[in-house]
């Protein structure tokens, strides 16, 4: 079953995505080469309960952190660790909040130092799909709309997009109806109806879509292990335009 937010229920999705905008941002600050990626972690945790929320993946089908921290061929899902991070590094740093019942999850792939002009461009267009995407998150499309919006825009430069990992449904629960994947075809899939709530993420690699799924059980990594990204954002389905819940502003405010 897909729900239908009310709008008391969307308010407090957006407050809680707000506050994984700010958690994201406070990542921000932190990252640089040579910082660790646990101490990401543990900053961000000690940020959403000073804010009166609670990690949303800590303990999420035994997820053990805060975020999901994916460096380089990583896609989604990786430990934060004692790995330090190194100049030309990207990082996608996934966060979920839980806040008066709400869940909020946005993502955010950032660079660390100084990155190639080639992965530059993946992480641009990266997100540039994701607003594709969104763009077609309106009532009466369907979701195959969104994914075939995102594809077809980041397929144009030869990357490729993950199939096994998909957006999804968001709001008491952290993963709810639809699935919402990265790729389809236009006027498929189930139709978007006014007050749905859906997490869209692209996940974009610069080379082959295969994954592979590491022995911790968690990490996914491109097969070919070239480096992949990954921008999410929460949106309300609305007539005509799409509403963000979550946002990248505290973000960009740090990283400008
Ligand atoms: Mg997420
Ligand atoms: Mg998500």
């Amino acid at each position: 079953m897909i729900l239908v937010k009310t709008e008391e229920e969307i308010e407090l999705i957006r407050k809680s995505s707000l506050l994984v905008g700010k958690t994201l941002a406070e990542v921000a600050k932190l990252i640089k080469p040579g910082i660790n990626t646990l101490a990401l972690d543990q900053m961000a945790e000690t940020f959403i309960r000073d804010h009166g929320a609670e990690p949303g993946f800590k303990g999420y089908n035994g997820f053990p952190f805060t975020l999901c921290i994916s460096i380089n061929e990583q896609v989604v899902h990786g430990f934060p660790s004692e790995r330090e991070l190194a100049d030309g590094d990207i990082v996608s740093v996934d966060c979920g909040t839980l806040m008066n019942g709400y869940y909020g999850d946005s993502a955010y792939t950032f660079e660390v130092g100084e990155v190639s002009t080639e992965v530059k461009e993946l992480l641009q267009r990266t997100k540039e799909s994701l607003y594709r995407g969104i763009e077609k998150a309106i009532a009466g499309n369907r979701v195959g709309d969104i994914g075939f919006a995102i594809q077809n825009y980041v397929e144009g430069f030869g990357y490729s997009v993950v199939r096994d990992l998909v957006g999804h449904g968001l709001g008491k629960n952290l993963h709810e109806k639809p699935e919402v994947p990265n790729f389809g075809r236009q006027g498929n899939g189930p139709k978007l109806i006014e007050g749905m709530v859906l997490a869209i993420e692209p996940m974009i690699n610069l080379g082959v879509k295969k994954v592979v799924q590491e022995s911790d059980g968690w990490t996914f990594r491109t097969a070919d292990r070239l480096p992949s990204a990954h921008f999410e954002h929460d949106v309300v389905i609305r007539k005509g335009q799409a509403e963000i819940l979550s946002t990248f502003e505290y973000i960009e405010e740090v990283l400008n």
